[in-house]
């Protein structure tokens, strides 16, 4: 390995707490740079990718954020082997309704697309909070100031940190189904910290898929990383998630992990070409990344000379180009 890559990896990190006293004034135009991990089909490595990749930036001297957008199964602490302690609430809208006032009209029920309101002529309206996805719409129809503002937890959010990185953790609460809040509430609270730490990188850990929560996750994105396998289905959504990336007007690339699994290199080509995305790396299959994981803790620190390793590395200086870092 590289003698300079080989120092960046073993040197020590610097001082944990030293990093959270030092205030930081933002100068004029500040601004992280912001680069998201995605991939369109589940379990494709692209948590192990982000979080190496938090690695290797971190050990290079920048300050980094990574933030866990997928929310309902968030894993970066725990591939990470990071502490973390009582989470920040996520809170929504949930309508009160107010007995003195309300004139039994109807009309918050008839607002309410998710039919959270059963209207019973004569009576206050009865809520499923449940099926109250937050929108507020009750409380903008209602003509007698009848709805009353409550909330109700749908998520947390935890700050940790591992080998100086700052760590930022979205959790949807079970049975929950409006992650939006918790992902939207992560992202801001990023960038506040950003504001007081001046971050050079922010890394956004998202959700599998093409949906409207990954879409919330790479928005604002100064890069995406589409992490994929050359089998059928990992071709089938990377194509999907290039077409949404596009369709955001964001920058992106392509890395194939697990690349010598069986598949179609050829029409994973044509996909990226499609896309006009650039192919930036390659990464084989490698037991050390298993064994990582069992460890929880960054395969580039464990087995930096491992063939998964080099290709990360040699992914991050790809990347380290591209955002100009
Ligand atoms: S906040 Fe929206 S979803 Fe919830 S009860 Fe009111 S109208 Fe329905
Ligand atoms: S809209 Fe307001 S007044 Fe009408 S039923 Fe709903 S809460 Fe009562």
């Amino acid at each position: 390995m590289n003698r300079e890559v080989w120092g960046l990896l073993t040197s020590q990190p610097p001082e944990i707490e030293s990093l959270k006293i030092v205030k930081f004034y933002p100068s004029e135009g500040y601004k992280p740079k912001i680069l998201a991990i995605t991939g369109g089909k589940g379990g494709t490595g692209k948590t192990t990718i982000a979080v190496n990749l938090a690695f290797y930036f971190s050990r290079a001297g920048k300050k980094v954020l990574l933030t866990d957008c997928d929310v309902d199964a968030p894993s970066v602490a725990t591939l990470l082997g990071a502490k973390i302690g009582d989470g920040e609430e996520v809170n929504q809208f949930l309508p009160i309704f107010d007995e003195n006032r309300c004139i039994s009209c109807g009309k918050c029920s008839e607002a309410c697309r998710m039919h959270a309101i059963l209207q019973v002529p004569g009576k206050t309206p009865l809520l499923f909070p449940e099926l109250c996805l937050g929108c507020g719409a009750c409380s903008l129809v209602c003509p007698a100031d009848a709805v009353l503002e409550g909330k109700k937890v749908v998520g947390w959010i935890y700050e940790a940190e591992a080998y100086g990185i700052d760590l930022l953790i979205g959790e949807l609460k079970l049975n929950e189904r409006e992650s939006e809040a918790v992902i939207k509430e992560v992202k801001e609270k990023g960038m506040r910290l950003s504001e007081e730490r001046g971050y050079d990188l922010i890394i956004v850990d998202t959700a599998p898929g093409a949906h409207c929560d990954v879409a919330l996750s790479l928005k604002e994105s100064d890069f995406v990383l589409a992490v994929t396998e050359p089998t059928p289905f990992g071709i089938h959504d990377l194509d999907l998630i290039l077409e949404l990336a596009s369709l955001l007007k964001l920058k992106h690339g392509v890395v194939v992990n697990r690349a010598d699994l069986p598949g179609d290199h050829k029409l994973l080509k044509e996909v990226c070409e499609k896309h006009s995305s650039k192919l930036m790396g390659k990464i084989p299959v490698d037991d050390k990344v298993v064994e990582s994981h069992v460890r929880s803790r960054p395969l580039l620190l464990d087995f930096p000379e491992s063939k998964a390793s080099r290709a990360i590395i040699k992914l991050a200086k790809e990347l380290w180009r591209e955002l100009s870092l």
